[in-house]
């Protein structure tokens, strides 16, 4: 079985995705790690995508196909994958499907997490964090103040990426560059929209009913 979740920073893709992965035996692949993993190995490949991010350059569709291209080719017909935060690009996903009909393969579900405008605003600038104890927090729901946390207010620090005009452009550019990718999932069929508004069990419990149907 394999899995397609999207989400927009900060819809709770990250648990969801775990939480697959733990409860559907799927291996998990997210771009982030694959790329992270292959700098670490220090291959030739490694080394061209390291210079590409420190030069503040995205990594080309070709670079990122060939790196799950490489976790097919060892899969040995064991296909149980959950992709997050991939394809992030039309042409990736259609390249997915190629790759994964050479192995007569296919994307089973695909879930879509929304979380509207306004609430994702709210959860990632309201984000605050302990430097002390690395506990994250929000001002909206889970305030330091009001918890059991010991540690004082002066460790208490925001991320400086988390403000709302970043959050915003974050938001902005995940919605119009998923656009395209959720037309092309509603298209084939299999594209499921869920609520990220609810408990993180709820929502794993909706997903969970949408596979076992
Ligand atoms: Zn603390």
């Amino acid at each position: 079985m394999n899995i397609i979740i999207f989400g927009a920073p900060g819809a709770g893709k990250g648990t969801q995705s775990d939480l697959l992965a733990k409860n559907f035996s799927l291996k998990k692949i997210s771009t982030g790690d694959l790329l992270r993993e292959e700098i670490n190995n220090k291959s030739d490949l490694g080394k061209k995508i390291k210079d590409l991010i420190e030069k503040g350059q995205l990594v080309s569709d070709e670079i990122i196909i060939d790196l799950i291209e490489n976790i097919f080719k060892d899969q040995n017909k064991n296909f149980n994958f959950v992709f997050d935060g991939f394809p992030r690009t039309l042409k990736q996903a259609e390249i997915l499907e190629k790759k994964l009909k050479n192995y007569n393969e296919k994307i089973d579900f695909v879930f879509n997490l929304e979380v509207n405008r306004d609430e994702i605003i709210k959860r990632i600038s309201g984000r605050i964090f302990c430097t002390k104890c690395n506990k994250i927090f929000n001002n909206h729901f889970n305030s330091p103040l009001s918890s059991e946390h010991k540690c004082g207010d002066s460790y208490l620090k925001k991320r400086a990426d988390d403000t709302v005009e970043v959050v915003e452009k974050r938001y902005d550019t995940y919605i119009k560059q998923t656009a395209p990718l959720i037309k092309f999932y509603i298209e084939a069929n299999n594209l499921h929209t869920v609520s990220g508004l609810s408990s993180i069990n709820e929502i794993f419990g909706q997903i969970t009913s949408l596979i076992k149907q």
